[in-house]
């Protein structure tokens, strides 16, 4: 894959209707603080387009980026914020489950998880989640720098295992400083793109 143009073309909120799009999608989920803009900003070539570090309370979105009119990525909102309310919680929800039932685009949801923790109640929650809705997540182990890289696979399979991921599952272990799992997922993403 080669980035040519990168433009921030929808925001959704709570009420806005999902754009409907002819061309691949790509969802990226995961909890706040994961590195999710880091990884969004890392495969389009840009420094800080995707917003980075949210705040808790912030207005939830659904951010559509499109890829030199060849795909979507499609920034779905973090979670897990323990201090947000149950409206934006139940908000989330909502917004996410409309997104992927309403896509006839989607072909592939990440998510991430960090390398370097067992996965969390709610990483567990989103990964059963996304399968009840019909996709096998791809899992991207983000700050993978921050690991000793003696230490990769062990990590690799506590996730694996935390997740219950289901056979053939692919994990990508990714560094926003290194830019190592860049090349892999781009090759992912060449398979559903017809150029
Ligand atoms: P988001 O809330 O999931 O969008 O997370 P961000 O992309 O804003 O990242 C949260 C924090 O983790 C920021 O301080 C990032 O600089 C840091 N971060 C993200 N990815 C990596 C990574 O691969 N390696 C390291 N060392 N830090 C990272």
């Amino acid at each position: 894959m080669v980035i040519r143009n990168v433009s921030l073309e929808t925001v959704c909120g709570i009420t806005s209707q999902i754009p409907e799009h002819e061309i691949p999608e790509f969802a990226f989920a995961g909890k706040s603080n994961v590195g999710k803009s880091s990884l969004i900003n890392g495969l389009m070539l840009r420094k800080s387009l995707a917003r980075t570090s949210a705040q808790p309370g912030k207005t939830q979105t659904i951010n559509f980026y499109n890829i030199n009119n060849e795909c979507y990525f499609v920034d779905l909102p973090g979670y897990g914020y323990a201090k947000a309310g149950e409206e934006v919680k139940a908000q989330w929800g909502k917004m996410i489950e409309n997104y992927l039932h309403t896509s006839k685009q989607l072909q592939i949801v990440f998510l991430l998880v960090d390398i370097r923790h067992e996965p969390s109640g709610n990483d567990k929650l989103m990964y059963k989640w996304i399968l009840d809705q019909g996709f096998s997540p791809v899992i991207i182990a983000t700050k993978l720098d921050k690991i000793n890289r003696s230490q990769v696979a062990k990590h690799v399979k506590m996730i694996k295992e935390g997740l219950q991921t289901v056979k053939g599952t692919i994990v990508i272990p990714y560094s926003a400083q290194t830019k190592q799992g860049r090349e892999e997922i781009y090759e992912l993403l060449d398979t559903y793109l017809e150029t």
